[in-house]
Formats: C-alpha cells, sequence, structure tokens
C-alpha cells in the first residue's frame, strides 16, 4: 500500500484504472474506509467507489445528478460537524 504526508496527515493513495478508458487514476483517502463519488481526469467519467480496508472493492459508473446528490451529502455531513 502506498501512502502519503497530506497536510499532517497519514492519507491513502490508492491506485485503480478508469473502466471506460483504462487509464491510471490515483486518489488521496485520509480514511482506508470510503465510499463516494469519483471522476476521471482523462474522460471525465463519473463513478462511485467504494473502498474497505485500503482496496478499491467497487467502482460503478454513475450520472451527473447522482454525483451532485452524493456531493450534497457530503456537503451536508461536513456543515453538521462543524456544529
Ligand atoms: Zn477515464
Amino acid at each position: 500500500m502506498v501512502t502519503k504526508i497530506i497536510n499532517g496527515v497519514h492519507a491513502l493513495l490508492i491506485k485503480f484504472k478508469c473502466p471506460k478508458c483504462d487509464i491510471d487514476n490515483s486518489y488521496s483517502f485520509a480514511d482506508s474506509n470510503y465510499q463516494g463519488p469519483y471522476r476521471c481526469w482523462k474522460c471525465r467519467e463519473l463513478f462511485m467507489i467504494t473502498i474497505e480496508g485500503d482496496k478499491l472493492k467497487s467502482c460503478e459508473p454513475t450520472t451527473q445528478e447522482e454525483f451532485d446528490r452524493q456531493n450534497e451529502v457530503e456537503a451536508l455531513k461536513a456543515k453538521f460537524k462543524k456544529h
């Protein structure tokens, strides 16, 4: 597992291939478990990814609507954390 330090936090660097264009993507996570949206840097295709125990468990194509909805959920979570 590749790790690196981001803003003083030991973050995980997950690498996976885009199912659409087959380009290598890497994404940094502060947690070894993550479920959320991701956009391929190359073909701009949207995916819902699930990471469990430092490994990519699933990578499903998603729609812009679902992507926006997930971002709203994450924004709401962040909002509630502050209070
Ligand atoms: Zn792609």
